[in-house]
């Protein structure tokens, strides 16, 4: 149905409590793909929170919209809400979920240009809750943080915790090269695991690459030979200024554009021959 059309009932959890996951899927020749690793994701963060879907059923719808849509290449958006129950802050076990998926198109030759000249970020403090590993649709804090950014001229925020360390982007997960190792925050529930870092990081170590998960200071992005950043809807993008400084004279690292290129060339072997297919 045409998303204008779709209703949200005003008692529906998701709306009123924000009691809502959701994932974001590239689709390619009319296909979702890493459904598998998606799906993966989006059912630790379902029994995390006590959510229980028919995921068959959402596998089939998620495929018929493919099926239908004009937009054979793009991304899926799937929120799943608690569903409608009254007002409290306790839920029904058995409440049934509230489901909403819809394809948008995806620019790709607007990601393209962006990677060849690399994007700037700004840091903002992470105000989110404790369990970022959990997609929830809770991003109020993530939303002020990229508000910021583009008010900076920038396209994205590095949320830095209390601790002064660098968690990930408000919706990208953080890469840096350092002395031609490369660097990302661990995993350890307070950053989301994105399906992009996973893919990335897999591809690297199959090459040949060093790649390091630790804990990392807020000061070292400044210091970093390369920074980069990872998602489902700009894959490897390269960082060419921070605040006011530029990273590699402001252009996107000799590294970042090796993986850049390596993973833009395993994306085209994807077929979406994942589980939903
Ligand atoms: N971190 C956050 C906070 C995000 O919102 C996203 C994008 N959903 C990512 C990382 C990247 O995840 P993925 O590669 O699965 O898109």
């Amino acid at each position: 149905m045409p998303l204008d059309d779709v209703r949200v009932p005003a008692l529906d959890r998701g709306f009123l409590f924000g009691d809502a996951l959701y994932e974001v899927l590239r689709v390619k020749n009319g296909r979702p793909i890493f459904w598998e690793e998606h799906h993966e994701r989006l059912q630790s963060g379902l029994d995390a929170v006590q959510m229980r879907v028919d995921m068959p059923e959402i596998e089939r719808q998620m495929q018929k919209l493919c099926a239908a849509s004009v937009n054979k290449t793009g991304m899926i958006y799937l929120h799943i809400t608690r569903g409608v129950g009254p007002r409290k802050h306790a839920f029904a076990i058995d409440a049934t979920p509230n489901v909403l998926i819809f394809i948008q198109p995806l620019d790709a030759e607007d990601i393209r240009r962006k990677q060849q000249n690399g994007v700037s970020v700004i840091l903002q403090p992470d105000l989110r809750w404790k369990r970022p590993d959990i997609k929830s649709s809770n991003l109020l804090p993530n939303c002020l943080a990229v508000n910021e950014s583009v008010r900076a001229q920038a396209s994205e925020a590095i949320l830095v915790s209390e601790r002064g360390q660098l968690t990930e982007g408000a919706c990208s997960n953080l890469f840096l090269v350092i002395d031609e190792q490369i660097v990302t925050p661990p995993l350890e529930q307070r950053i989301l695991g994105g399906v992009t870092r996973l893919k990335l990081i897999e591809m690297a170590r199959r090459q040949g690459y060093d790649i390091i998960e630790r804990t990392i200071d807020q000061m070292e992005i400044f210091t970093a030979d390369e920074v980069f950043l990872t998602s489902t809807s700009i894959d490897v993008m390269p960082v060419v200024k921070i605040q006011e400084q530029l990273v590699n004279g402001g252009h996107p690292g000799k590294m970042t554009k090796t993986l850049a290129q390596a993973f833009a060339r395993m994306m085209e072997s994807v077929t979406g021959l994942s589980k939903a297919a």
